[in-house]
């Protein structure tokens, strides 16, 4: 069977770009192939020490990761595994092994890298080292298919050159991912989905930008969301039209409404196109959103701790069984076995 694995990054609380632009496109995507599919759903906790974190607030950080999946939808059948990378303790020693098979020259090429070094007087390996330890996330699990961002292709990428490398040098052990223009057709989309600040309309909606007002965080209450909706910084054009890049602030509210109600964008955009009141766009818009977050709310406080350590446990198992069956073989390849 297959292997569709997805990295489920867990540092702080997420916004409703992150929960319609992340979330929600996998938890559709496990949905449709759950049953012939595994489905591997990992917390990549080694990758969150890379700057130094705070123990418990990681901790309870991963936990509430989990349960945002399973509150949008996860399905929970047994292909689907959820395990920490840090208790599966095959994913370090693979880095190491895949670390003497990747070169300076590729490593150097990270642009992520580069963008997170610039500047800084000082800077860990692991920063640096971090796509490596990724490769061996998909690798050990033999993983064709590897949703990630676009920021995340050349580490894609990375992994297909290291399982080639090594693949031509000691035979076929690895799995070679496929190549993230077929990762984006499996998707199912073209291009992200993008969702824009609502203050600044020009930039994408972070979870780390400072500003409460231009972002809608899962755990905001429903009327608080509203209100931020109904602040949206706009346009003086005077009339509705979809266009992100004369009306980026409009057309974002016309995504926003497509993705929380779950109706095809171009049936909004008719809906609206040409509509002179943005009032009336906006306070739609807030009905849409703050009774979308009021249902993911109540389906997060149905789910247990019990509930997330329970999956963790069956995940690691089955997770611990596959990666150290495939670390044996590189092992042996190497010459370590
Ligand atoms: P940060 O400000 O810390 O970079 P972020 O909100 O950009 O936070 P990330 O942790 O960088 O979030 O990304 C988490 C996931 O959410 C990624 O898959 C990313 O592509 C997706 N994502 C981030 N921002 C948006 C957005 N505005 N619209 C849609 N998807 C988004
Ligand atoms: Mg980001």
């Amino acid at each position: 069977m297959k292997t569709i694995l997805t990295g489920l990054r867990a540092n702080s609380v997420f916004t409703i770009g992150n929960y319609l632009g992340a979330l929600l496109p996998m938890v559709r995507l496990a949905r449709e192939h759950s049953d012939d599919y595994n489905i591997n759903l990992f917390v990549p906790d080694l990758h969150s020490i890379i700057s130094e974190v705070d123990g418990g607030d990681l901790q309870a950080n991963i936990v509430r990761g989990i349960k945002y999946y399973i509150a949008a939808g996860m399905p929970l059948g047994k292909n689907v595994h959820i395990y920490r990378q840090s208790r599966v303790p095959a994913h370090s020693e693979l880095c190491w092994i895949l670390n003497c098979v990747a070169t300076m020259g590729e490593m150097n090429r990270m642009t992520q890298y580069k963008e997170k070094s610039e500047g800084k007087a000082s800077v860990n390996v692991g920063i640096f080292d971090y796509p490596v330890l990724m490769a061996g996330d998909i690798l050990l699990y033999s993983a064709e298919y590897v949703p990630v961002g676009e920021d995340q292709f050349q580490h894609i990428e990375l992994a297909r050159n290291l399982a080639m490398r090594f693949n031509n040098r000691y035979g076929e052990v690895f799995t070679v991912p496929v190549s993230t223009a077929e990762q984006v057709k499996f998707m199912g989309l073209d291009e992200g989905i993008r969702i824009r600040d609502l203050l600044n309309p020009e930039k994408k909606m972070s979870k780390s930008t400072p500003a409460e007002n231009s972002k809608i965080m899962l755990d905001d209450a429903p009327e608080r969301a509203a209100k931020k909706i109904m602040s949206a910084t706009t346009d003086s054009v005077g009339k509705v039209k979809f266009d992100m890049w004369e009306q980026p602030g409009v057309s974002n509210l016309l995504l926003i409404e497509a993705l929380v109600t779950d109706t095809p964008l171009q049936d909004v955009i008719s809906t609206w196109t040409g509509e002179t009141r943005y009032g009336d766009l906006k306070k739609k818009v807030a009905e849409s959103v703050s009774e979308m977050l009021g249902v993911f709310q109540a389906k997060l406080a149905e789910v247990s701790d019990e509930m997330v350590y329970e999956l963790l446990e069956s995940g690691e198992r089955y997770a611990n069984e596959v990666a150290n069956v495939k670390l044996h073989e590189v092992q042996k390849c190497v010459g370590l076995r």
